[in-house]
């Protein structure tokens, strides 16, 4: 069956962050409607597909986005409306060739990403789906995926001394996604009251989590297993466990070098830290645990510690399916976060999970640090049967449109299984 556009139409809208980001919608011929809001990143990996920023400095600070905008509403729109298409795989591959840069930099990955997931929307619509049973699988099948709910934000996304961006907790064994979402926000809660009563600022970083002013990693490892026991659960595997994302290519100072609350540490000395960290605390999952240039502490990374913890490539992997087969290749982590305005098609999104899914690499579906209410990612983590998903605190609108949106999937599927997928 082919489709055709009759409408196709951008707008510049706010992000979470206060930044201009894109908004889509579009129309095919049988009046199905799709929409869409782009996520926008703070830490991004350097081969990420390229956001197109105006870099006008009388408007948002040069971070505009009306090129992107205009992008959609001219060249993409006349391209799509001039004929008919079989499937999103053309229209992203014919988006992707015309744009002709490789990194879709000329017409902009936000520019792309967003008609992308609003054309997914509205063939899911024509298709009579709701979009999780529309997207494809990617070899597993459907489920609820573990929410990892970012409850203490460092880094770039909160100006305190932190130079670990994300500690996240993870429900990994729950009797549904319902109880599972309840857990992180009681622990969530619990957390507040710790940091209150030990005279700490309970103020929001990017992600919605807390933003304290706590230095050591393992100062925040101790206070967040303490909030999971004071919220009646148990630390661990068999409860709620914890993941990290330090976003070590952000306190790089050279590739292999870094340095972590004013202490200069080789990759070998984070490796090392790490394994004392895994000792000590009920982590099961790091992300970003070493730089995205750093090719040989990754592969040493991976030797030592990927046999005891998932970890998960982001800057250095970019949800690209080239980059992410030849980090297979070369033994580097066990997982790769999935973010669709890195690649910026949602074709290849779900190419970069298959080829995941194809060497026994986990998925993780993520957000970005600039959200907006748009719940997309939690449809392709559910239909993608990945298991998890990070999407921010338990608070703030943007963060848990997306939990919510699980919440609502699990009502109507309750045959759906909960939990990480079994290996
Ligand atoms: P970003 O951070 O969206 O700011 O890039 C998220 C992450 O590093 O996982
Ligand atoms: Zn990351």
């Amino acid at each position: 069956m082919t489709f055709r556009f009759v409408d196709v139409q951008a707008l510049e809208i706010l992000d979470s962050r206060g930044r201009p980001t894109v908004a889509v919608t579009v129309e095919l011929a049988d009046g199905s409607r799709g929409a869409a809001g782009v996520p926008s990143g703070a830490s991004t990996g350097t081969r990420e597909a390229v956001e197109l920023r105006d870099g006008d400095p009388e408007r948002f600070g040069g971070s505009g986005v009306r090129t992107a905008v205009g992008n959609v509403n001219t060249e993409i729109r006349e391209l799509l409306m001039s004929r008919r298409w079989e499937s999103l795989g053309e229209v992203d591959s014919v988006l992707d060739f015309v744009d002709g840069t490789g990194t879709k930099a000329r017409l902009g990955a936000n520019a792309i990403v967003g008609v992308s997931m609003a054309t997914a929307r509205a063939l899911a619509l024509a298709a009579g789906q709701p979009l999780y049973e529309w997207l494809p699988d990617v070899g597993r099948s459907p489920r609820l995926p573990v929410p990892c709910f970012n409850v203490l934000n460092g880094g770039a996304h909160a100006p305190n001394a932190l130079d670990f961006q994300e500690f996240m907790i993870s429900p990994l064994v729950a009797p549904s996604i319902a109880e599972a979402i309840r857990a992180g926000a009681e622990v969530y809660a619990a957390l507040r009251a710790r940091l209150a009563a030990s005279g700490h600022a309970t103020g929001l970083g990017d992600e919605g989590g807390f933003a304290p002013n706590l230095a050591e990693p393992e100062e925040v490892l101790a206070v967040i297993v303490a909030a999971i026991t004071d919220a009646g659960y148990e630390p661990g595997l068999s409860g709620v466990a914890i993941a990290l994302d330090p976003a070590a290519s952000e306190f790089a100072t050279a590739p292999g070098r870094y340095r972590v609350n004013g202490v200069d540490l080789s990759s070998d000395d984070m490796i090392e830290r790490y394994a004392a960290m895994i000792d000590a605390y009920p982590i099961w999952s790091i992300e970003d645990g070493l730089g995205e240039a750093d090719r040989d502490g990754w592969q040493r990374l991976t030797a030592l510690l990927g046999e005891r913890i998932q970890l998960v490539g982001d800057d250095n992997f970019c949800t690209n399916p080239t980059i992410i087969s030849a980090a297979i290749d070369d033994h580097i982590a066990n997982a790769a976060l999935i973010k669709l305005n890195q690649i910026g098609t949602v074709s290849e999104t779900i190419e970069a999970m298959a080829v995941c899914q194809r060497a026994g690499y986990g998925q993780m579906v993520s957000h970005r640090s600039g959200e907006t209410p748009d719940a997309f990612i939690a449809d392709l983590a559910v239909a993608t049967g990945c298991g998890q998903i990070k999407t921010g605190a338990p608070a703030r609108g943007e963060r848990v449109a997306k939990y919510n949106r699980l919440l609502e999937i699990a009502a109507a599927r309750p045959d759906l299984p909960y939990g990480p997928p079994a290996p």
